[in-house]
């Protein structure tokens, strides 16, 4: 979920895409060590290694029912980057039963 208004009714992203969250990640947002499938098995420390990383559960424990994410400001850098309305969005949007990407353009208008 990146900065897009129209991705506050959406979370397609967050339902269907399997996300990474490194060692910086995790000093700004320490939830995510004991979310699941991770409970606190990988450490701080174990994340020291720049090949580990912790995966979050699908869907993401951090989306809301409101299709929100509930730690925005400090989620995963992944997440930050993720280009809404880019061909990745659409794709996950159609996996999800979304539509691919028009109702992005339709929630612009
Ligand atoms: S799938 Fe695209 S439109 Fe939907 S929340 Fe993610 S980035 Fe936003
Ligand atoms: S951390 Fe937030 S933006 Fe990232 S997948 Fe989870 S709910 Fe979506």
């Amino acid at each position: 979920m990146s900065e897009c208004d129209c991705c506050l009714h959406c979370g397609a992203c967050c339902r269907g895409l399997l996300i990474e969250a490194y060692r910086l990640d995790v000093l700004r947002e320490p939830r995510l060590l004991n979310a699941p499938p991770n409970n606190d098995s990988l450490t701080l420390e174990d994340l020291k290694d720049d090949d580990k990383c912790i995966i979050l559960a699908l869907p993401c424990t951090f989306l809301g029912p409101d299709n929100l994410c509930s730690i925005y400001p400090t989620r995963p850098n992944i997440c930050v980057g993720f280009e809404a309305d880019g061909e990745h969005c659409r794709q996950v949007r159609q996996e999800q039963g979304g539509d691919g990407g028009q109702q992005v353009k339709d929630e612009r208008r």
